[in-house]
């Protein structure tokens, strides 16, 4: 089944809509979410990890629905844009708690081998509260990775990172890639998508305004 597919989605909140008629469908590699603040990215990205239910047409993840679906929740790993919420715990402790929420049989084991995959193995039993932006970041990824999602989705992942911050970042999700994962980055900054997305969907005001190669993308704007 396509890893990820929405067909004709819409979300309001109250009076507000916030995606509207949204159609498209995801394979295999980094695809980016690009819109300006407020034009529905993050709901697209709750919607897909079935934290949100669309008002209207379909949100499927390998074949399902993704609305409160537990099957799909052991698919899809969700990097939230909110700084890391738990700065007492160790990016250690942070991964061994999702392993646990996710009823991992050996939480220790994944949650080491998910900081081993971002890097972090070096500061993981210090806390994330004294970590620089990049590792926080990381220690967010590793705490998506712990059940090793197929399906990946990060919410303006690059926010506030200096420019050596986001090379190791935009490394670490092309080995993340290759690895075979579905992988859509949102960000409200085309640049940012440069050498990572090779396809970008393009929305605003909830619309899918506009969505192909990065090239072709780079040329519209
Ligand atoms: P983006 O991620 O592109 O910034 P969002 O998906 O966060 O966009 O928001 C899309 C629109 O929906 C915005 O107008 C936002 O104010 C509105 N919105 C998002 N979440 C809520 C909510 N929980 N209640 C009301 N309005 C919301
Ligand atoms: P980045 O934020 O991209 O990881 P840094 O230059 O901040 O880049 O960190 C590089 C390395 O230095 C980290 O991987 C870590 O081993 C160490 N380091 C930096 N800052 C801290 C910190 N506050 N606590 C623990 N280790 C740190």
């Amino acid at each position: 089944a396509t890893a990820v597919e929405l067909r004709n989605v819409s979300r309001w909140y109250g009076n507000v809509v916030a995606v509207n008629d949204i159609s498209f469908s995801l394979g295999a590699g980094i695809t980016g979410l690009l819109g300006p603040n407020g034009a529905g990215k993050s709901t697209i990205l709750h919607m897909i990890a079935g934290f949100l239910a669309p008002s209207a047409g379909e949100v499927r993840v390998a074949g399902m629905t993704a609305w409160k679906n537990p099957e799909v929740y052991r698919h899809v790993g969700l990097v939230p844009e909110r700084e890391a919420v738990y700065p007492f715990l160790t990016a250690y402790e942070f991964a061994r708690m999702n392993a646990r929420l996710h009823g991992l049989p050996d939480a220790d084991a994944a949650a080491e081998r998910a900081v081993d995959t971002v890097d972090l193995r070096g500061a993981m039993h210090r806390r994330i509260g004294g970590y620089s932006k990049g590792m926080r970041q990381r220690a967010k990824i590793a705490g998506a990775l712990v059940h090793d999602p197929r399906i990946l989705l990060l919410d303006e992942p690059f926010n506030g990172m200096d420019p050596a911050q986001r090379m190791q970042m935009m490394s670490l999700l092309k080995r993340l890639a290759d690895e075979g994962r579905t992988i859509l980055i949102s960000s409200h900054i085309l640049e940012e998508l440069d050498q990572l997305a090779n396809n970008v969907l393009v929305v605003v005001a909830g619309r899918l305004a506009a969505s192909g190669h990065f090239r072709e993308i780079r040329r519209l704007m």
